[in-house]
């Protein structure tokens, strides 16, 4: 059985994501979508229980996929789940060069193989940190994340406007 695994933050997981589990579908028997919790970036918008829960709910029409959170090496989530291939999702030049030096650093650790699908042109200027400042200053982000993602956006982001209207408030008494 051919397993992909599909690794990423996606802090919040988007529409260029989704292309990429639909196509990666195609060519797998089994594609594992992992949350991953990097360490490079510092405070996440949802926690991992909350992006595995998005994850099922936006990727449940997809036959043969299964989501996954963790906070591990990737090589060993590969060797966990049978991985034939790691898929990473690539947009433009400028991601070539990490995607590449990652994708030799996982086949040195431990022979596993990243194979690389290009993003759709309509989907390649989408990035979870551009979604998560719209969201942030209360624009529509609903071109760009599936229904659901949107809602628990604006659901995140009226938290914590409230919560900063509280905290201008205290300071100006
Ligand atoms: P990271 O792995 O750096 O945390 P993300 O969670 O944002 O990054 O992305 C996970 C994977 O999805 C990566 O392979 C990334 O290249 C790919 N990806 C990100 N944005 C897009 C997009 N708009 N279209 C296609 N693939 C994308």
């Amino acid at each position: 059985m051919k397993v992909g695994l599909f690794p990423g933050s996606f802090d919040p997981f988007h529409n260029g994501h989704l292309e990429i589990v639909e196509r990666a579908s195609r060519l797998f028997d089994e594609v594992v979508v992992a949350a991953l919790r990097n360490p490079q970036k510092s405070q996440a918008l949802f926690d991992l229980e909350e992006r595995k829960s998005m994850l099922e709910a936006v990727t449940a029409h997809i036959p043969g996929v299964r989501i996954v959170s963790v906070s591990t090496l990737l090589v060993n989530v590969a060797r966990d789940v049978g991985a034939t291939a790691i898929v990473r999702g690539l947009r433009a030049v400028s991601d070539f060069e990490t995607e590449m030096q990652m994708a030799q650093m996982n086949h040195h650790l431990s022979g596993v193989e990243t194979i690389f699908i290009p993003t759709s042109s309509k989907y390649s200027f989408i990035a979870s940190k551009l979604v998560r400042e719209v969201a942030h200053f209360g624009g529509d982000v609903s071109a760009f994340v599936p229904k659901i993602v949107a809602e628990h956006l604006v659901a995140k982001f009226e938290g914590s406007a409230s919560e900063q209207d509280e905290q201008d408030g205290k300071e100006e008494e």
